[in-house]
């Protein structure tokens, strides 16, 4: 089956309208109608090459929204009509230690969304910046947010989880104080998360210009990060800092201030590394320095039967696919509160003709 999509032909092209292959919906598989994406920055460093290995043409997308339109017969979980999503996670081994434990994002042979190996053509997956996806059942998340939040529930399909994760990892709740580092698309869901886990939780940003929208979204504090009395203020009194910051800078400002035994977990992904922190900051309270990558299939149902109950979304800018370039320019410079979201619908033939983009 050939479905519209968006992408692009090379890391220093923009993206533009292109079609791919889905493969015919398996006994195991459901088919999706993709009705919204996010745009995660995973996406640009993935989409222009920052990170090794893209294959092109990329479409990217792993925070995806829709409904099932087709199930194959040996599907039990799903029926058409359902509303379901798909995060960054479409297939791996099923039998070693990590899937067994339900830890699928640390199995060797996991199968992101899109640019991994796959039998389907051309050979490496494609993302949710298309019309349909096929999918095995067992990487299908049920969405049960009312059906009008589901632009704003995808973010939680990659934002949300890879915050989720590390939060509850780390035993986050009353009690404890976290720190959140960049307020972008994970950030904000860090923020709302923790909070609604009971923390008190700290907002570090570089923009001035977030402090007040931090705090509304359930920070009790917000540190510009580039000042450093506020920082200084809140030496040695973190549990658990999550840093999502996409761009390499200094660990040791958030390093000082944790706790003995306090952590800092690293999410966001630069395509260059960190300076090495001062490894006095490390030994004098035993403080650890970790990373987290998404999360498990169960554990991302969780977090979305959790958001669901605490009545959590991301905040979103809705745009239409043919925005996606100027959406880019916007995200790396920090200019979007929190997320954007594709409306898949703009990819049909006829919205892209209007657009006069075919
Ligand atoms: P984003 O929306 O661009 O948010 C990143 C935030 O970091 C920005 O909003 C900004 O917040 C801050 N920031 C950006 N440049 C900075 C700089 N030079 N110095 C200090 N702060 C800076 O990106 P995102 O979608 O949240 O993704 C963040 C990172 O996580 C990316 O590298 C992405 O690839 C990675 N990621 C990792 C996983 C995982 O499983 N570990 C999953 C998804 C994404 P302020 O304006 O508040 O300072
Ligand atoms: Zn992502």
């Amino acid at each position: 089956m050939k479905v519209n999509a968006y992408g692009a032909y090379s890391g220093d092209r923009f993206l533009e309208p292109l079609q791919i292959t889905r493969r015919d919906t398996g006994p195991d598989d459901v088919q999706i109608s993709i009705d919204y994406c996010g745009v995660c920055h995973s996406d640009i460093h993935q989409v222009r090459a920052e990170w090794e290995g893209t294959q092109f043409p990329c479409v990217p997308g792993h925070e995806i929204v829709g409904r099932v339109s087709g199930v194959g017969t040996n599907v039990t979980k799903y029926q058409v009509g359902d509303l379901v999503g798909v995060g960054c996670i479409v297939d791996s081994c099923q039998h070693c230690d990590e899937c067994d434990s339900d830890l699928e994002n640390y199995c060797d042979n996991m199968v992101g969304t899109y640019n991994f190996p796959t039998q389907d053509e051309p050979g490496w997956t494609q993302g949710g910046y298309s019309q349909k996806i096929v999918v095995h059942e067992r990487y299908v998340l049920r969405i049960s947010h009312p059906e009008a939040q589901l632009p704003a529930v995808a973010p939680l399909l990659c934002a949300g989880i890879t915050t989720y994760s590390p939060l509850r990892h780390w035993n986050v709740g009353p009690g404890k104080k976290v720190g959140i580092v960049g307020i972008g698309g994970l950030g904000h869901m860090g923020v709302k998360l923790a909070h609604a886990m009971g923390a008190h939780v700290v907002a570090f940003s570089t923009s001035e210009s977030k402090r007040n929208t931090a705090k509304v979204l359930g920070a009790d504090e917000v540190v510009v990060s580039t000042n450093a009395d506020q920082m200084a203020a809140h030496a040695k009194t973190f549990d658990l800092i999550i840093n999502t910051v996409a761009a390499p800078h200094n660990l040791d400002a958030y390093l000082t201030l944790l706790k003995r035994d306090g952590t800092l977990t690293l999410v966001g992904a630069p395509a260059t590394p960190h300076p090495s922190p001062e490894v006095f900051n490390l030994i004098f309270k035993r403080r650890s320095i970790t990373g987290s990558m998404i999360g498990g299939i169960k554990e991302t149902q969780e977090m979305l039967d959790f958001c669901a109950e605490h009545d959590i979304v991301s905040d979103i800018e809705l745009i239409r696919a043919d925005e996606i370039n100027t959406a880019y320019e916007r995200l790396l410079k920090s200019d979007v509160k929190y997320r954007f979201v594709i409306d898949n619908s703009t990819l049909s033939a006829t919205s892209l003709i209007q657009g006069k983009y075919l």
